[in-house]
């Protein structure tokens, strides 16, 4: 396991919060409401109660003023690897997986849309996006 090292915002580099939501350890910026989830993390999030999920929501619902982050049509480092950041369409949205680790970056706003694709689909993240390649329009 690495030390724990405090986890920098992919979008606006404050540094983010480690929070536990129904035994999953997710890090969610308390600037700009993004979250980092580890490989697998999301899946697990999927199978939680809505009150338990209802908890993150209202850390991610922070400070509505600022600015939303700016949306990145480049690729970033990784905040907890040394591979980088590639955005892949999931649904509606657009999510910053890690090509090393896997982790995944949702910014404000994509959480809820993101776990809605995997609860439809009923399929990990992984899976989904594989599919999505093949089936390319
Ligand atoms: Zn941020
Ligand atoms: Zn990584």
């Amino acid at each position: 396991m690495p030390a724990e090292e405090n986890i920098v915002c992919v979008k606006c580099t404050s540094v983010l919060d480690r929070t536990t939501i129904g035994g999953v350890e997710v890090d969610i910026c308390p600037q700009c409401g993004g979250i980092w989830l580890d490989r697998g993390e999301l899946e697990k999030l999927g199978a939680k109660d809505n009150s338990e999920l209802d908890t993150l929501r209202s850390a991610l619902g922070v400070d509505e003023t600022k600015a939303p982050p700016i949306p990145s049509d480049h690729t970033s480092p990784c905040p907890v690897c040394e591979g980088s950041l590639h955005e892949h369409q999931l649904g509606n949205i657009q999510v910053d997986i890690c090509d090393s680790c896997r982790g995944i970056w949702l910014d404000k706003g994509e959480f809820d849309q993101a776990l809605a694709v995997i609860k439809e689909k009923g399929l990990p993240v992984e899976l989904i996006l594989s599919l999505a390649n093949s089936v390319d329009d």
